[in-house]
């Protein structure tokens, strides 16, 4: 007896399936499921599956002064099964953020700041005396499974004074750990040829496609050779596309020139999700849709890539043995208009539409699936 049967699911590369769940894992991938299950969600080859997305750069602290937003409303209502707040906390409310994390029904994950205060201003690394080594240390080790990475914002108007020391000092207490390095790129200086010389295989640049001075192309429009270099090594490129940092001109001439970003994230909180231009993870991939991404990249983007690159072992892929997170999603046919953080706008004739989103497969808790109206409209119900 299974948990859940999804029935006639279609994949991304519109094969369709069914897809069997017990005890929190896909169990069985299959044509034709036929055992008992206490519950069957039929999406008549109509609707999409794919492992449950993951956002890579959230904001969700819901006490941060500055970034807050609550874990289930960029998470699993919006089709998120995994979000990672990235840096909004510093060692110093890390205690009380995982105690949060812990009432949501979405996956919560941390990269620690390596400032102890955190995002409760814009300059957390104005002073280095905010940089406590021993304090972030003993939290890594309190928290393995939930501080996943660490965090470190290398702009003008964060670092003050200290240009680069910051990085220096995160590549050195990121040794011990091993954890992946998330740096945020914005205003210089610290100048990104500066930055990107010092990261390592595995460390994330985010805000890839930011339109800013510390843009990844140089006044000629070529790409820098700093970071060509940074990509050889194996440093990461992701979206972080925020209120800020997300340029259509970068992300087309990137295209052109067939550089990706490996993964595509938000930088979502309360106010960038209610007034624009993020919106959503499912709006910021509709974006990529516009830029001639196909499908498959898009999804891989928040599945597989993001949980190689987070070190997520069991998530991002449909695979038996893995966790029974999913997402259930419209590709829908319609125009809409889409802003990137410079005002500037596209069209796309494509849609993503998260419908549902299952978390652990706890399919006995119906708060779990979040169906939308758009949902419900197409018939989308939880049978027994
Ligand atoms: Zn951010």
């Amino acid at each position: 007896m299974y948990d859940l049967v999804i029935k006639n699911a279609k994949l991304i590369n519109d094969s369709v399936t069914d897809i069997a769940i017990y005890l929190g894992k896909i169990v069985k991938i299959d044509k034709n499921i036929t055992e008992q299950s206490q519950r069957v969600l039929d999406l008549h080859a109509k609707h999409y599956v794919s492992a449950g997305w993951i956002d890579s750069h959230t904001h969700c602290f819901a006490r941060s002064p500055i970034y807050h937003d609550e874990p289930d409303l960029i998470g699993v209502k919006s089709g998120v099964a995994s979000v990672v707040d990235a840096g909004s906390v510093g060692a110093l409310d890390i205690d009380e953020f995982y105690q949060l994390a812990q009432q949501a029904n979405t996956n919560v994950y941390s990269f620690l700041n390596i400032s102890k205060i955190g995002l409760i201003r814009q300059n957390e690394l104005a002073d280095m005396n905010d940089i406590d080594v021993a304090l972030f240390d003993d939290k890594l080790t309190k928290y393995p499974n939930f501080i996943i990475g660490i965090k470190v914002r290398m702009s003008r108007s964060v670092v003050g004074e200290n240009g680069i020391l910051p990085l220096i000092k995160a590549k050195d207490m990121q040794k011990k750990s091993g954890l992946p390095l998330m740096i945020h790129v914005g205003n210089n200086p610290p100048e990104l040829d500066e930055i990107a010389d010092i990261l390592t295989a595995g460390d994330i640049i985010t805000h890839c496609f930011n339109g800013k001075p510390n843009q990844i192309f140089d006044k000629q429009n070529n790409l820098r050779d700093s970071i060509k270099r940074a990509i050889a090594r194996g440093v990461i490129l992701d979206i972080g596309h925020g209120g800020e940092s997300f340029s259509f001109a970068v992300a087309e001439r990137a295209k052109c020139l067939d550089i990706y970003p490996n993964t595509i994230s938000s930088d979502i909180y309360s106010k960038n999700r209610l007034q624009g231009p993020v919106f959503s993870l499912a709006n910021v991939m509709t974006k990529f849709i516009c830029l001639g991404y196909s499908r498959q990249r898009i999804i891989d983007s928040v599945t597989i890539n993001a949980a190689q690159i987070l070190h997520l072992e069991n998530k991002g892929k449909l695979e038996i043995g893995y966790d029974a997170d999913l997402t259930i999603f419209d590709i829908k046919q319609t125009d809409i208009s889409l802003m990137d953080s410079e005002g500037k706008v596209r069209q796309s004739h494509e849609q993503f539409v998260p419908l549902a989103c299952i978390v652990a497969g706890k399919a006995e808790n119906p708060a779990l699936f979040e169906i939308t109206e758009e949902g419900s409209k197409n018939g989308l119900r939880i049978s027994n």
